[in-house]
């Protein structure tokens, strides 16, 4: 039996609503692991994660999704903090390398087909990467997106992976607050405006009265890539 399912996520849910972000991530090791994993796209505000993580516990994976289209700045600040807070990080690439992927479908397909493009780079790299695991952390708040809103601490993903989110009540600004608590480093492009940095064709500055996930996209109705999409409910 899938150990996801002999958990009464419901209760689970209710007392974990409360916890804090370091409560959840021991409840989560205790608990899966090592069959435990979490992700990063490594830019600024994923720093609190990363670091309550390297404090609680350190030995969890840390997948970064290498999709071939980052700015080099953000693989800079990856290893920057690999060693500045000894990472256990999981590099992961596409099946499809870039030459392939351009000879097939152009240079633009982030343009002409971005859910393609994300599958393609980011879902089914991901899907791979989490076989084996029972449980995948990852860092979304529920103040960044309208699907994020409505998401709960635990979710079960249509493959019984877990999926387990604890910085879902944290606001942008308990975040800034935590960085300049903690003086935690910054995103090399940070200080231009990339608020919320994704690949390099789909990634522009915002203006500070913008909400940073305005830079994702831009000018297109797609606000998430497909990886955190995949939630079953039974209500
Ligand atoms: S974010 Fe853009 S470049 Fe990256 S995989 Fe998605 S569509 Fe492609």
């Amino acid at each position: 039996m899938n150990p996801v399912q002999s958990l009464d996520l419901p209760a689970l849910n209710e007392k974990l609503e409360h916890a804090s972000t370091p409560q959840i991530l021991a409840w989560a090791w205790d608990t899966f692991g090592p069959k435990i994993a979490s992700s990063s796209s490594f830019q600024t505000q994923s720093v609190p994660l990363i670091h309550l993580i390297s404090q609680t516990c350190p030995d969890m994976p840390i997948v970064f999704l290498d999709t071939g289209f980052h700015f080099p700045e953000t693989l800079t600040f990856r290893n920057q903090l690999e060693s500045a807070y000894n990472l256990n990080i999981m590099n992961i690439y596409p099946s499809v390398d870039q030459s392939q992927l351009f000879y097939q479908y152009g240079e633009g397909l982030y343009r002409s087909d971005p859910d393609l493009c994300c599958h393609i780079n980011k879902v089914e790299p991901m899907q791979r990467a989490v076989e084996g695991f029972e449980a995948w952390i990852s860092g979304v708040r529920r103040d960044q997106t309208e699907h994020r809103a409505g998401l709960r601490v635990l979710e079960e993903q249509s493959n019984g992976l877990l999926r387990i989110h604890p910085m879902l009540r944290w606001t942008k600004r308990e975040v800034w607050a935590y960085i300049d608590e903690h003086t935690l480093p910054s995103h090399p492009l940070f200080e231009q405006g990339y608020m919320s940095i994704g690949c390099a064709p789909c990634t522009r500055p915002v203006f500070s009265e913008q909400d940073e996930r305005e830079g994702r996209w831009g000018g297109a109705i797609k606000t998430e890539c497909g990886l955190h999409l995949d939630i079953k409910r039974d209500e």
